[in-house]
């Protein structure tokens, strides 16, 4: 099965090689997606599938994402989201999204640059809206505001091993990756 990435008017095979089916019409013996979507060809059957890129490729509600601060507004957290969880960990995003952190949702503090793990609450967007409520969420990594290390965890507060200082942060319990 190959998968690749299509724009709208772009070419998808010729009638002869292939069906297509979903978001694409025929056009002089060939079929043209109608959409900016995900083009599945199945070789064995010669059929191929278009679907839209925004649903799959938009982290749903519900969904944990990983994203990191990129500014702090007046009411929000500032991010760009490019990971989503999957089974088997983060699963890197074809796109990255912009999302939004409201200081509602965050139950403690952020830094810019940090990266956290945040649960999906709307997809009214792009931008995304997130929370970090709850243990799990938040931080997974952050550097230090004065120097720039990476911050080790010590128990439940993060610690910069260069300029000896803590730093507070709402930490991802079991997410955070560095540890004394
Ligand atoms: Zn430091």
């Amino acid at each position: 099965m190959k998968k690749i990435i299509v724009t709208p008017g772009e070419t998808l095979a010729y009638a002869e090689e292939f069906e297509v089916k979903g978001s694409a019409y025929s056009l002089d013996h060939k079929y043209i997606s109608s959409v900016l979507g995900a083009a599945s060809f199945d070789e064995k059957t010669h059929t191929a599938v278009v679907k839209p890129l925004k649903d799959p490729a938009m982290p749903q509600p519900g969904a944990v994402v990983y994203c990191q601060v990129t500014g702090k507004g007046r009411r929000a957290y500032q991010l760009r989201c490019f990971a989503v969880e999957g089974q088997k960990g983060p699963v890197d995003l074809k796109y990255t999204f912009t999302g939004v952190l409201p200081y509602f949702f965050a139950e403690g503090e952020l830094g810019i640059g940090d990266y956290i793990r945040a649960r999906v609450i709307s997809t009214h967007g792009p931008p995304l809206v997130v929370s970090i409520r709850g243990a799990t969420y938040g931080s997974v990594l952050s550097r230090c505001p004065r120097c720039g290390s990476v911050l080790k965890r010590r128990g439940a507060t993060l610690y910069c091993p260069n300029c000896a200082i803590e730093v507070k942060r709402k930490i991802a319990t079991g997410h955070y990756t560095a540890n004394f």
